[in-house]
């Protein structure tokens, strides 16, 4: 008989299939915090489970898992994973240390179908969407390395392989088992942030869908440039991205994150800088300006620190936060867009 992954039953459906045999619903939960809390991936360690249970557990379903293939140091303390799925996809997550927490960078697609001209996963194509439960087991599989280690992991950041829009049901699923201690994961909903390249129906669903924090890529201020290094303006222009920004509803104090990858001589002249400010007015947002990483299956590259700087001095003069993102681990090429599963 074929088996069934555990991990791909909601709570609700696992109770039914309790109840079809003849199990208590409530079981589901203990269970559940074996699997999640716990990760276990084996039955026979839920003790308070009965041995009949576990039999029949262990004859129906497995408990899957993602395993670490490679692991990378980057001279900055950064470390990248690369995880092998059952079919022998890869997949890399990257972890960033920061001053008091650790920050988690990870993936919700193999390979990516979005075609940035500027990405390295972009190159690789798309091969398929993870299931909700490869997403969450990056970081539990993550959570369990650093174990021992006396920075707590705070921070979640859906800026990895893939575009997270593109996988709207496992995504959406993934991050509510992060943010529900109904799975012995509690992240804050203000520490877990999704990054779009701007897919504007499934944005304006996740306002409805996720409490979470949204980054949207801008990465240009006219649609010509916009068309050229990201194929989606073709379908979502500008206007209608940032118009969705502007009524993206959003809690008390939180703001939209505006990504803006800093590429010489294409978008980081005084002008764009101007453009931009003009752009986002009324959208209620914080901006991280990401010099570009060079990797070499593209010509751009990165602008030199006096034009970057003057960037976010405009930025700033004209009252908008506006942060300079150094990517760390570029040595590993774990740095945004250097990520890829071709081994
Ligand atoms: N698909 C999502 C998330 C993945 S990319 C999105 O588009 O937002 C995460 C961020 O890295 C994006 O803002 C993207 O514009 C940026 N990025 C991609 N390649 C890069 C590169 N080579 N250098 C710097 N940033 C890059």
């Amino acid at each position: 008989m074929p088996y069934m992954n555990i991990k791909s039953l909601s709570l609700n459906a696992f109770e039914q299939w309790l109840v079809n045999n003849s199990v208590k619903p409530y079981r589901a939960t203990q269970i559940f915090k074996w699997i999640y809390k716990h990760q276990t991936d084996d039955f026979q360690a839920m003790t308070d489970i009965s041995l009949s249970l576990r039999h029949k557990l262990a004859e129906h379903f497995i408990i899957s898992s993602i395993i670490p293939a490679h692991v990378q140091t980057s001279t900055d303390g950064s470390k990248k994973y690369a995880f092998r799925l059952y079919d022998d996809h890869y997949v890399e997550s990257v972890m960033i240390p920061e001053r008091n927490h650790y920050t988690l960078c990870i993936s919700s697609q193999v390979g990516c179908a979005q075609g940035c001209a500027f990405c390295l996963t972009a190159k690789q194509g798309f091969s398929r969407n993870l299931t909700h439960d490869e997403i969450v087991a990056q970081v539990q599989m993550v959570m369990r390395d650093l174990e021992g280690n006396n920075l707590p992991l705070k921070n979640i950041v859906l800026m990895g392989m893939g575009e997270p829009l593109a996988n709207y049901q496992n995504v959406v699923k993934a991050i509510d088992i992060l943010i529900n201690s109904t799975y012995g994961f509690q992240f804050s909903t203000r520490k877990v942030t999704l990054s779009t390249c701007g897919i504007v129906p499934n944005m304006v669903k996740f306002s409805q869908d996720s409490p979470v924090q949204l980054a949207v890529s801008l990465n240009a201020t006219d649609n010509q440039t916009r068309d050229m290094l990201m194929p989606i303006n073709r379908t979502y222009p500008i206007e209608q991205l940032l118009s969705t920004c502007r009524n993206y509803p959003l809690r008390p104090g939180r703001r939209i994150t505006i990504e803006y990858v800093l590429i010489k001589h294409i978008n980081d002249g005084i002008k764009h800088a101007k453009k931009l400010c003009e752009l986002l007015r009324g959208v209620y947002s914080k901006i991280n300006l990401i010099p570009y990483n060079p990797h070499l299956k593209s010509k751009f590259e990165r602008p030199d620190d006096s034009s970057i700087e003057t960037f976010q001095n405009i930025l700033i003069k004209n009252n908008y936060t506006a942060i300079i993102r150094q990517s760390k681990g570029s040595d590993i090429s774990a740095a945004c867009g250097q990520l890829s599963s071709e081994m």
